[in-house]
């Protein structure tokens, strides 16, 4: 769709107001609403937003070192007819996704989806398309009278219960995906109490991110029309399985569309071209941890044993390791498992998709997989023995190790990836600083 398409469509699908969504690196979806009679100029020349909401933190407050503040002007969302979604619970509205660009209508250098875009372009050069699917947990909650919040249902692990229990609401999603033309592949009850998954089909790099988020929105929106609080926290109760973000790219021969990733058979599952991609990912595991797992609550996630990775290995078919191969031959891709719903998905995928082609380049080996053996309950005498390494503990681990990979600085240069320190820093330092209730516990009537 151009935007003449896109003016066309609107008027065809009767929408009144048009709701114009940019992510900011803390992935948090925002927006403007667009009435009807500004849509002729909306879809031309974007909706303003100050380039200072790029420097904020969730709890919007923002630190004092980012390069813009209030005296840096603007940036402008310009929707992209590509990912436009007209919203079937809510009259007449449509969600449209956008590109930032400058006051003089160039690519604005501080935009994510345009840096996802430029990584894209690279492998277009070497004759590759990609091919991404993101596999998203969340878990439902209610929250009472003081505030405390508790998990919707206690129905057990894929279980028919668990979907009859919000079968109106499940259906409601899916429903709602379909008629948005995001083909979800399926919706099920996970394992935790109250944790349900979706996955949406594969399709390009930038469909992926985008019907990902859009379908994160539409769960969250769905769900507090049910009365419950759709969340993707990477782990909300220390007790509870954690809400991963899982993703899976392929490669394929642009001319051909041989899966490139392939080594033909079951006994060799990658080509060497795949070795190499999942080795770059193995090789730059600890900066991609800064960007995919970008939250204190990300590492109470990442422990060792609970299906999210907390080593670097990769293995065919094994959901323990932080690179599954999930299937061979035709389907052969790779499943990267360290990610969460904190991020933002276009600077995840930039920094991952960087990080495999760098392996590409670079011929990077990914040693040896672990198909059949549990590493998530290595030992550190495990770990000496088969030479593995944990993921980055922490979170200022992580984003110190995503600062020192040039490759992935790279990639999100010359601002994405500096101003993305400086709101995760900030953050950090807001955790770090607060007296959390655990510490009262422990400490208050004992000392
Ligand atoms: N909940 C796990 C995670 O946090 C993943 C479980 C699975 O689907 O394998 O990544
Ligand atoms: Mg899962």
């Amino acid at each position: 769709m151009n935007s003449n398409d896109l003016l066309k469509r609107l008027a065809e699908d009767e929408i009144e107001y048009l709701w114009v969504v940019y992510h900011d690196y803390n992935g948090r979806a925002c927006a403007k609403t667009v009435p009807k009679s500004k849509f002729d100029s909306v879809v031309q020349s974007g909706v303003v937003f100050a380039r200072a909401n790029l420097d904020f933190a969730l709890n919007d407050h923002n630190p004092a070192d980012g390069i813009w503040q209030a005296q840096t002007g603007d940036f402008l969302a310009v929707p992209d007819p590509n990912s436009y979604y007209k919203l079937p619970y809510r009259d007449s509205t449509a969600m449209i996704l956008s590109f930032m660009m400058t006051e003089d209508y160039e690519p604005f250098e501080g935009c994510p989806r345009t840096a996802l875009k430029t990584v894209v372009e690279r492998y277009a050069e070497q004759v590759i398309d990609l091919t991404v699917a993101f596999e998203a947990e969340f878990s439902m909650f209610t929250k009472d009278a003081t505030g405390e919040y508790a998990p919707t249902n206690h129905d057990g692990m894929f279980t028919v219960a668990g979907l009859n229990r919000y079968g109106d609401l499940m259906h409601s999603i899916v429903a709602s995906l379909e008629q948005m033309g995001i083909n979800v592949e399926q919706l099920g009850k996970e394992y935790g109490p109250s944790q349900y998954e979706f996955t949406v089909k594969y399709g390009t790099p930038m469909q992926a991110a985008d019907q990902y988020l859009i379908s994160k929105e539409v769960t969250r929106a769905l769900a507090l029309q049910h009365g419950v609080i759709a969340s993707y926290m990477p782990k909300p109760f220390a007790e509870l399985p954690g809400n991963g973000l899982h993703i899976h790219a392929a490669l394929w021969n642009a001319d051909s569309g041989d899966n490139l990733m392939s080594g033909g058979s079951t006994e060799n599952p990658l080509s060497d071209m795949g070795e190499h991609f999942v080795g770059g990912l193995l090789n730059h595991a600890a900066g991609l941890a800064g960007v995919g797992a970008p939250t204190v609550n990300s590492y109470k996630r990442l422990q060792p044993g609970v299906w999210a990775p907390a080593h670097v290995a990769w293995g065919v078919g094994n959901r323990g390791v932080l690179v599954r191969i999930p299937d061979t031959n035709e389907r052969c891709r790779v499943e990267y498992r360290a990610g969460d719903s904190t991020c933002n998905p276009y600077i995840y995928l930039t920094a991952l998709l960087a990080a495999g082609l760098d392996g590409i380049h670079k011929q990077s080996d990914p040693g040896k997989p672990f198909n059949d053996l549990d590493v998530g309950h290595f030992s550190d005498a495990d770990m000496a023995e088969h030479q593995v390494r944990y993921l980055p503990r922490t979170l200022p681990d992580a984003l110190d190790a995503f600062e020192q990979d040039n490759v992935l600085q790279e990639a999100l240069a010359p601002v994405i990836a500096m101003e993305f320190l400086k709101v995760k820093r900030f953050e950090l330092d807001l955790y770090n600083l607060h007296v959390h209730p655990w510490e009262r516990q422990m400490y208050l009537e004992t000392t």
